[in-house]
Formats: C-alpha cells, sequence, structure tokens
C-alpha cells in the first residue's frame, strides 16, 4: 500500500470484503474492540499457525547450530491475582493520562500532540480556549472484573494485560513435565487485555488483542547471543511472510529507554502507511533474571524457580571429594562458584501481537493496479497480494461454463483439494469477474475446468499476481499448490 492510509476507507474495504468488522457494530460499535470476518478469521489463524510451525516446532538452528527446543502452554486469561501483583503490573502498569474537564474525554498525556479532542472542530486536546486539562495522572490499563459471587475486594481479579506471566508462572511445571534442560522456550498464543486510552488507527491499539510470546530461558553467560539470535530471527520471520524487509525497521532501545532490568530491547517497527513514523510490531527483549526472581520472592518457591544443572555438576563433581551438590554446598563454595551449577536463567523474550501483524499484512497486500484492456479500457484492479501460506484462500476452482461435463470435473477436483487446502468452488458469473473476486481477497491461483480439461485432463492455473495462465495436468494440481505454499528463504 503506497503513500498515507486514509483509515476509515481502508476499514470500510475490509468490512466489505469480510476481513474485519467493528464489534458489536448494530449497537454503535464499542472502541476497541474488533470482530474478524469470514476471510479474516483464515488469515489471522494462518498467521498463528506460521509462527507456531516457525517458532515452535520447527524453529532454525541456534548460534552455533544446535537444535532448539521450544514447547508450547495455553493458559487461562485470570489468575491468581498475585500474579500481577509480582509482576509489576497492579502497581505500575499504567499510562500517565490527561482528562479534559469540558469535553470529558481522556488522553495519553505522551500522545496529546497526536489526538484529537472531543470538541468541534477537531483540534488536538487543549488547543481550543475552552479545554480545560488535568495534570497528569496515572491510569492502570489492566480490566478488572470479580471472581465469585461476592464483589468486595477480596474477590478482585484481572484479565491478563500479557501471555507472559502465565510462562513464568509454570516454568517449573514445564521443567517437570519435560525433563527440558537450558536453552529452551516457552511459547504462548492467546488474548491479551489492555483497556488503553486511545484506541486507535483500526486494530492497531485495541484493547482486547491476540499475543503471539515467547519466553526463551538461558544460561546468563550465554544471554546475548540468545537475545541476538532472536532478534535476527524475529525481524528475517516477517520478510519470509511477504513483508518488505525495507518496510521493516529494527530499533534498539536507548539506555535511557530500557526497563531496569533489560540488558537490551529491540522494537521490530513497520512502517504502517498510517503513520510517518515506524510503529511497534513486536518487542525483543532481554529481561534478564527480572521474572522469575520476582515470583520467587512473592511466592517463597526459590528453589523452583532456579535451575540446576545437572550435567555440569555430574561432570565436574567427578574431580571432587564430595558425592552431592548438597554436601559441596557445605565447604562454603563462593557465590560464583554455585552460581555455576545453580542459577536463576535469564530470559528473552520475543513479543508480538497477531492482531497488528494481522494488520501489517492486510496493509502491505493491498495493491491497486491500473489496468487497460484489450478495447483500451482502463480499469482498476484491486488485488490482495498475500504470501500464499498467509492466503485465506489457497486456489479457487471454476468450471468455465455449467455445461458439456465441466462442473463435474470442477467439483470432483474441488472435492480432492479440500481435505488438505481451503479451497473455494465459484460458478456464478463470467471467468472475468470470478477473477477479481479471488484477486480482491488475495487467493493465490484460480483453476479453471475448461471444454480442454473434460478431454485431456489438463487445466488451467492463473497466478494471482502476474495473472499468468498456465496449462497442467489435472493431477499436478495438488502438488502445485503445496510447493506454493512453503516458506520462503528470506
Ligand atoms: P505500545 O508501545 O504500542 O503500547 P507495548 O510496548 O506496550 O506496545 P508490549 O507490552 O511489548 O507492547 O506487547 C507486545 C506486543 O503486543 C506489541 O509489540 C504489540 O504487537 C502487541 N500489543 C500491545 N498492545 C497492543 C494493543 N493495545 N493492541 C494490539 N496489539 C498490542
Amino acid at each position: 500500500m503506497a503513500g498515507k492510509t486514509d483509515m476509515a476507507k481502508f476499514a470500510k474495504f475490509c468490512k466489505d470484503t469480510g476481513f474485519i468488522f467493528q464489534s458489536s457494530e448494530i449497537y454503535g460499535g464499542i472502541n476497541g474492540f474488533w470482530d474478524y470476518g469470514p476471510l479474516g478469521v483464515e488469515l489471522k489463524k494462518n498467521i498463528k499457525d506460521a509462527w507456531w510451525q516457525d517458532m515452535v516446532r520447527n524453529p532454525p538452528p541456534g548460534p552455533d547450530g544446535q537444535e532448539i527446543r521450544m514447547v508450547g502452554l495455553d493458559c487461562s486469561i485470570i489468575m491468581n491475582p498475585q500474579v500481577w501483583v509480582a509482576s509489576g503490573h497492579v502497581g505500575g502498569f499504567s499510562d500517565p493520562m490527561v482528562d479534559c474537564k469540558k469535553c470529558h474525554g481522556r488522553f495519553r498525556a505522551d500522545h496529546v500532540p497526536q489526538l484529537q479532542c472531543l470538541l468541534r472542530p477537531s483540534k488536538a486536546p487543549g488547543q481550543h480556549d475552552e479545554c480545560q486539562l488535568s495534570d497528569a495522572r496515572e491510569f492502570n490499563l489492566m480490566f478488572q472484573t470479580n471472581v465469585g459471587a461476592v464483589v468486595d475486594s477480596s474477590s478482585v481479579a484481572y484479565l491478563r494485560p500479557e501471555t507472559a506471566q502465565g510462562i513464568f508462572v509454570n516454568y517449573r511445571n514445564v521443567l517437570n513435565s519435560t525433563r527440558l534442560k537450558l536453552p529452551f522456550g516457552i511459547a504462548q498464543i492467546g488474548k491479551s487485555f489492555r483497556n488503553e486510552v486511545t484506541p486507535r488507527n483500526f486494530t492497531f491499539r485495541s484493547r482486547e488483542f491476540e499475543q503471539m510470546e515467547i519466553e526463551f530461558f538461558c544460561n546468563p553467560s550465554e544471554s546475548m547471543k540468545w537475545y541476538e539470535y532472536w532478534r535476527d530471527l524475529r525481524k528475517k520471520w516477517y520478510s519470509t511472510l511477504g513483508i518488505q524487509s525495507s518496510n521493516l525497521i529494527p530499533r534498539e532501545q536507548g539506555k535511557e529507554e530500557l526497563a531496569f532490568y533489560s540488558l537490551g530491547t529491540t522494537d521490530i517497527e513497520y512502517m504502517f502507511p498510517f503513520s510517518d513514523e515506524p510503529q511497534e510490531l513486536e518487542g525483543v527483549a532481554h529481561r534478564g533474571s527480572y521474572d522469575l526472581e520476582a515470583h520467587a520472592k512473592a511466592s517463597g518457591k526459590v528453589d523452583d524457580l532456579a535451575y540446576f544443572d545437572e550435567e555440569l555438576w555430574n561432570n565436574d563433581s567427578q574431580t571432587m571429594s564430595t558425592r552431592s551438590f548438597k554436601e559441596w554446598l557445605k565447604s562454603n563454595p563462593s557465590e560464583a562458584e554455585i552460581a555455576k551449577y545453580k542459577f536463576v536463567p535469564h530470559v528473552i523474550e520475543p513479543s508480538a501481537g497477531a492482531d497488528r501483524f494481522t494488520l501489517a499484512v492486510l496493509m502491505e497486500a493491498y495493491t491497486e493496479e491500473e489496468l487497460t484492456d484489450a478495447k483500451g479500457q482502463k480499469d482498476t484492479r484491486i488485488v490482495m497480494k498475500f504470501h500464499p501460506r498467509l492466503a485465506p484462500i489457497k486456489a479457487a476452482i471454476f468450471p468455465l461454463v455449467n455445461k458439456d461435463g465441466m462442473p463435474e470435473v470442477a467439483l470432483k477436483l474441488y472435492r480432492e483439494l479440500k481435505p488438505y487446502f481451503n479451497v473455494f468452488y465459484d460458478d456464478k458469473g463470467a471467468v472475468g469477474r470470478r477473477y477479481r473476486r479471488q484477486d480482491e481477497i488475495g487467493t493465490p491461483f484460480c483453476i479453471t475446468i475448461d471444454g480442454d480439461s473434460v478431454k485431456d485432463g489438463t487445466v488451467t492455473i492463473r497466478d494471482r499476481d502476474s495473472m499468468q495462465q498456465r496449462r497442467i495436468a489435472l493431477g499436478d494440481v495438488r502438488n502445485e499448490i503445496a510447493n506454493l505454499l512453503m516458506p520462503s528463504a528470506s
């Protein structure tokens, strides 16, 4: 998508095609909440599946060519509220806000110059003579609810504002149940909720959204190596799914921006066409041992959250006179000596937004092409140039006309492909119009059954982007589609 985009126009396109609808629209909607339509749900599912496949089931080798060990989790959205006290979210997960006593708007203090106030004509808050802005005050972003029948302070719970904490509090359960050794990663995809003060830019800043998060646990002595591995891998992943590298900008946070416990954070930013500045798609953070230590301290389960490198100990202890680690500890080794075997792992956290990436994919794919037909007539073709892996529908099957045996061959092919791919059968209207409908929703291939197909068992396969058609054998269609759905190299 080139140039600055009118987001209202783009949201209308997404609604008309069935990608994204406003939540509860018939009642006027609700700000910051969105529904994915029939095509949007497929697109977002493909994005989450690609992430799971490429990061959890088949991550590329590590910095020294080693296999990466990754497992998944699916934690509850509401957890014991102590989780959020220990993580710092109850005390500190807030944005400074200003309220306007005149229009009753509430605005994020650091966004005021780019926002519009509720008075007309719309200006930035504070720009009208009548505006009465308060001083900035902290506003906690967590949604609260009550668990159980009694509504009082003892029943307060929170909708999780990130999926990460579910991973940290299950670290020991995962270690015990899988017997994994460092380094390893735990991944989770799930909903998160933040009562954002000014949701905006379509789904970019929503109040309910999905995250795809990894906590990668490693030995502190190797943590910088792993930080660099994840930072580079995560940026590359977006380009393998069709995002142009030039639109992806990794931004290493300056020292003054870093959380006090972080040894490095890189935001992977994307040039969304609604802004002149790149905006965050994902944060890759070196979180040190901060989270595990915070939970160890708050829960009192210090031993649960530390890691004992048994293999290293067994190896080294062969040359020692002591038989067990416990016994060795009695010989008063230094803290550094102990930390060689028993330590709190460091954590690298690549934290991505499924909805933000879906929006980036939609905006990157949207293309308007000026075409001139054989009679010299000019026309605009809208085409969603999705990577085939992400495309909601992989192939559309058309009988050229509804007679002469063509529908039978087309339906048979459709039924043969359906168990493997999301395919679509369309026999309505002129074939040119059918192609255009599929271009508009980003279907990479259209397969047409014509008179020759019935006679010689060949079909035409049309490429969405080049609009070129080739003839291939009916029996090769499945392989042809499967090959094009493989991840790209870069
Ligand atoms: P921002 O600075 O944009 O508010 P953040 O730094 O608070 O984002 P993180 O807490 O690092 O975001 O969350 C990790 C990822 O989750 C983000 O990179 C983004 O993709 C996604 N995310 C966070 N907040 C939202 C939101 N309100 N709507 C949609 N996605 C979000």
